[in-house]
């Protein structure tokens, strides 16, 4: 562990290690949730659900994880399936590199491994898009090696049980915190003990309001001790984030079906269905910019008619306003320019392709519209 003031003596780590073993174990022993991925523990069921799991919800998770793993059962399903299928899957999970990623680390475990999952910290985390926690996730969870994880939840809780000083979202903060995480872990029992601290984290020393008087290490907490729980984890405060304004069409043609482009593979949610359009620029009124993002990417000239609707979202690191417009062609036909393909299709058939968040508020008003009519 790096020298820092917010590092406790061994003295007080000693003291929390003991709690740990004979308060926090039991406690979830009594308290975990009956999750479907906890039940029938192995390394694909562990993957997929923490792939789901970083920044969303348990609740949203579970529908997911199930029709994911109806769809795509083994390894060698998820590998052996179109990568648009598992975009469809993934679609509204956000963060769709990961389900990308899944997919291309399928494909290797089953073309260069046999389609045995590796065991070893070292060889999981070589997986495409596999970082520390995940990794530290499966070898603990599926193979009872002893790795701590270190996420949202496990931050939380530590820095809180430590009154940790320094600001958590730097790089020597997180290492002295997964220091201390891999100290109190419980040898031989890696999974119960990672497990135990985020449903910890999840269920009792939540963001706000932590409910401390169930909390099986009140005894031990720093932060309680000083009657300001709420003040850790500590961060800088955030910076003012980002916002664009985004121009999008809806092209329809004579037989009533709309125009879909599919994002680049390299570009932010790479793979996925959108209706064409893009940020806009200075001095540029929006229905100007979607004809030029339309020009651009596909190639045609349009005529902008009414606007849709607009779309708020917020990604992680910026928050977009999608301005919606009906449009027709006026000349030229579609060609996938500055995007990977196109299709014509049916209000009935956008259900057969994934699309981002934003854009399936879009699908859902042209589906309510055409019901109406
Ligand atoms: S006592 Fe409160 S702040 Fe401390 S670990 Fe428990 S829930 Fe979190």
């Amino acid at each position: 562990m790096s020298e820092s003031r917010s590092v406790p003596s061994v003295a007080s780590q000693r003291e929390l290690q003991r709690a740990v073993r004979s308060r926090l174990l039991p406690w979830f022993e009594a308290h975990r949730r009956d999750l479907p991925w906890r039940r029938q523990r192995t390394p694909y069921r562990v993957w997929i659900s923490e792939s789901m799991l970083v920044q969303t919800r348990v609740d949203q998770v579970i529908g997911y994880y199930k029709r994911f793993m109806k769809r795509f059962p083994s390894i060698r399903a998820l590998a052996e399936a179109p990568a648009g299928d598992v975009l469809k899957q993934w679609e509204g999970l956000g963060y769709y590199a990961r389900a990308r990623n899944l997919h291309k680390a399928a494909q290797y475990i089953v073309n260069e491994l046999n389609g045995r999952f590796p065991r070893d910290y070292d060889s999981i985390k070589a997986l495409p898009g596999i970082g520390p926690y995940m990794a530290a996730a499966i070898a603990s969870l599926a193979f009872n090696q002893d790795h701590a994880v270190l996420d949202g939840n496990v931050i939380r809780v530590l820095s809180r049980l430590t009154a940790f000083e320094d600001d958590t979202s730097t790089g020597p903060a997180r290492r002295d915190l997964q220091a201390l995480a891999q100290y109190l872990l419980v040898e031989g029992q890696a999974g119960t003990y990672n497990e135990a601290m985020m449903e910890l984290g999840a269920l009792v020393c939540t963001p706000r309001q932590p409910k401390c008087d169930i909390c099986p290490l009140r005894l031990r907490c720093a932060a309680y001790a000083q009657g300001d729980v709420t003040a850790y984890p500590r961060r800088r405060p955030k910076r003012k984030v980002p916002h664009k304004e985004v121009g999008a069409a809806v092209v329809v043609n004579r037989k009533g079906q709309v125009l879909i482009a599919q994002r680049l593979d390299n570009a932010m949610l790479g793979g996925l269905w959108e209706f064409p359009g893009g940020t806009q620029e200075p001095d540029e009124t929006m229905p100007e910019c979607v004809a030029r993002e339309l020009k651009e990417e596909l190639g045609i000239k349009i005529q902008v008619g009414d606007r849709l609707m607009i779309v708020k979202h917020a990604y992680s690191h910026f928050t977009i306003a999608l301005h919606v417009y009906m449009a027709r062609i006026l000349s030229g036909r579609p060609r996938p320019i500055h995007c990977a393909d196109y299709r014509w299709c049916t209000i009935d058939e956008l259900d057969r392709y994934a699309f981002s968040r934003a854009d399936l508020h879009v699908v859902d008003r042209l589906r309510s519209q055409a019901i109406k009519a």
